[in-house]
């Protein structure tokens, strides 16, 4: 390890006799090598223009390319940069989650290493912090390099999280955004282990403020999202945040009882009065099959909410940190 390297453990130590840094960027990657440099070149253009020293965490969440080689030799003149190694890939969710209870900056900005979200964007974020918001979201005006499909199910998926979740999640704004030390010490301390990091970084609330952006498309490489994985996604948002799905079950029960009920009265009255030469296989199978149905989706659906708690209860860490490694910045910082 080289000299300038130490732990994290160490350096957050050192830190606490530091001063803070003013800002920690979050960047949480799997397999990204072909990126990774242009991204740390253009962070640091951008950190180089403000007041104050920053860190940046790189979070490896599993990579088994060539990606953890680079970033533990990046450097920052100016900046703290910190590298995350997560002994496998624990998913996106994980890795923010490990890359935020590793930050000490009194403000924090969660960007992909894709570069799909400009970090030049970051002193328009750190204005509008500094006017009192907490929370500054990032909201995707264009949607570059994602075909037809992706953004209609976005959308979709949007509008319904919104119906159904007792939160405000705000549309079209991804993991990019600013959030302060305040919000991030609530988040930290959340323990639940269904981390749906688009839900959990608007359930806090505090003073929020939108930004609108261009969104770029990935600047190589591929996407590490594949349909099934945010489908998954999609239901682990859902059903961490509400428990509306539960109730329009029972809804939807309630209305096929009283229907069943009123068949019933109307079948046997007429059996009695007027007799019932011929069953009537059509409307007993439709009946069957669609009480089966609403039945067997209820118990799908309850599952799911069993299926979670099931995984609450085992109490497992969200991630396991395989390797780690920190470096300081070569120059001191002279404020302009
Ligand atoms: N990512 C990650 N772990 C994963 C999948 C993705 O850390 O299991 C990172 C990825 O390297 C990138 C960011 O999350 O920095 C966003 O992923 P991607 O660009 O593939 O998603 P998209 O922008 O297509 O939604
Ligand atoms: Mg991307």
């Amino acid at each position: 390890m080289p000299a300038s390297i130490t732990s994290i453990t160490e350096h957050r130590d050192v830190l606490k006799t530091k001063e803070t840094p003013l800002l920690s960027i979050v960047i949480p990657f799997f397999n990204e090598d072909e990126v990774l440099t242009d991204c740390h070149l253009r962070i640091t253009a951008v950190l180089d223009t403000l007041s104050e020293p920053c860190e940046i965490i790189y979070v490896d969440d599993g990579s088994n390319d060539r990606s953890w080689d680079q970033v533990i030799n990046f450097t920052a003149q100016k900046h703290v940069v910190r590298c995350i190694k997560l002994s496998r890939n624990f998913g996106k969710e994980a890795a923010m989650t490990a890359g935020l209870v590793n930050t000490t900056g009194r403000a924090v900005v969660l960007l992909d290493a894709d570069l799909q979200d400009p970090p030049e964007l970051i002193p328009q974020m750190i204005h509008k912090w500094e006017n009192g918001y907490d929370v500054v979201n990032m909201q995707r005006k264009q949607r570059h390099g994602e075909n037809w499909l992706k953004r209609s199910t976005a959308h979709l998926f949007y509008k319904l999280i919104n119906r159904l979740a007792d939160i405000d999640m705000p549309r079209n704004v991804g993991d990019f955004r600013l959030l302060d030390r305040k919000v991030i010490d609530v988040i930290n301390a959340l323990p639940e282990r269904n981390r749906f990091m688009k839900g959990l970084l608007s359930w806090p609330g505090f003073n929020t403020c939108t930004l609108q952006f261009d969104r770029d498309a990935r600047q190589a490489g591929t996407t590490k999202w594949n349909y099934t994985k945010l489908i998954h996604l999609a239901f682990e948002g859902i059903t961490s945040f509400s428990i509306r799905p539960l109730r329009i079950a029972t809804a939807a029960g309630v209305v096929t009882s009283v229907v069943s009920l009123m068949m019933a009265i109307f079948l046997v009255s007429k059996t009695l009065f007027w007799g019932d030469p011929v069953a009537g296989y059509p409307s007993l199978m439709t009946v069957m099959l669609l009480l089966g149905g609403i039945q067997l989706l209820s118990i799908g659906l309850m599952g799911e909410y069993v299926g979670r708690l099931f995984i609450e209860s085992k109490q497992r860490p969200n991630f396991i940190v395989m390797n780690e490694s920190c470096t300081e910045p070569s120059v001191r910082f002279e404020s302009h």
